[in-house]
């Protein structure tokens, strides 16, 4: 087998209709693999579709909330339903809510949570039987420059993607012995919708962000497609348990 080769494999990414998810179901899609492209708009979901089916690939959508047990295990249930495996799961669906940690309710905290956090464990339990008949699998995490750093606006933000990590490294140790890699991407600084409003919101963010990245850019989508496909494909057989940046050197500077 090529070491960076995914046909005849599957992949489920969720939030992938849009953003960083829909980069990663390119390149994952450019390597050979069918997509399952998980998220909440239908249409959304369906527009993503289309592209990647005008790119060449096989594609199909299945409108999934993370944030509820049922849909994740209907997600796996209806992937392997329409494409018949499972093979590759990148939890990607991710929100975010800004505000002082005592202006949160108690509300906000558990969606942001249900969101990034206990959403990508019950996707990660719902595959995993299904990568166990498939004899190995390949878990993408999808952390946060807030894996690693605090920021005053982000107590849930920060709490679930730092949760990512350490539910990464479980997962790892746990499904070794079944060939299943688990492995998170920490993206610095991408231009999505996410930090689009962010950047409207926050003042003066656009140029910290541009002087505190050593590359001296914002990411786009496209930059989380290389690491994506090397953690999905055989290439990444013995890499487990680890969280890699892709953030153009920022967690490198002080
Ligand atoms: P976007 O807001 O552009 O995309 C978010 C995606 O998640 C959409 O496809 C959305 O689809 C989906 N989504 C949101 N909530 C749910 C839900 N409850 N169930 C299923 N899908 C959901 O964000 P990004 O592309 O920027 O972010 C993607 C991931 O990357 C997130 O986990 C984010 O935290 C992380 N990240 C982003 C960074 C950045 O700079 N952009 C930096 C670090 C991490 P729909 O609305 O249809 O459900």
């Amino acid at each position: 087998m090529q070491p960076f080769d995914l046909s005849g494999r599957v992949a489920v990414v969720t939030g992938g209709n849009q953003g960083i998810g829909f980069g990663i179901a390119q390149a994952l899609a450019r390597a050979g693999a069918a997509i399952v492209v998980a998220g909440r708009h239908a249409e959304r979901n369906v527009e993503a579709v289309s592209k990647l089916r005008a790119q060449g690939a096989q594609a199909v959508a299945v409108e999934t909330d993370v944030a509820d047990e049922a849909a994740c295990r209907a997600l796996a249930a209806k992937t392997v339903e329409q494409l018949g495996r499972l093979d590759v799961l990148v939890n990607n669906a991710g929100t975010a809510n800004r505000k002082q940690p005592q202006d949160y309710t108690i509300a906000d905290w558990q969606h942001v949570i249900d969101v990034n956090l206990t959403g990508a464990f019950l996707c990660a339990q719902a595959a995993y039987p299904q990568m166990v008949r498939a004899g190995g699998g390949k878990i993408i995490n999808i952390g946060s420059m807030l894996s690693i750093f605090g920021a005053s606006f982000a107590a849930p933000y920060a709490a679930s993607k730092g949760g990512i990590v350490q539910m990464t490294k479980a997962l790892a140790c746990a499904w070794a012995k079944d060939n299943i890699q688990a492995n998170a991407i920490l993206p610095g600084w991408i231009d999505t919708e996410l930090t689009r409003s962010a950047r409207l919101e926050v003042p003066g963010l656009n140029e910290r962000v541009l002087s505190r990245t050593p590359a001296g850019r914002w990411g786009i989508p496209d930059d989380l497609g290389g690491l994506a496909l090397f953690l999905a494909s055989p290439a990444s057989g013995f890499v487990t348990g680890a969280a890699i940046p892709v953030d153009g050197g920022y967690s490198a500077m002080v």
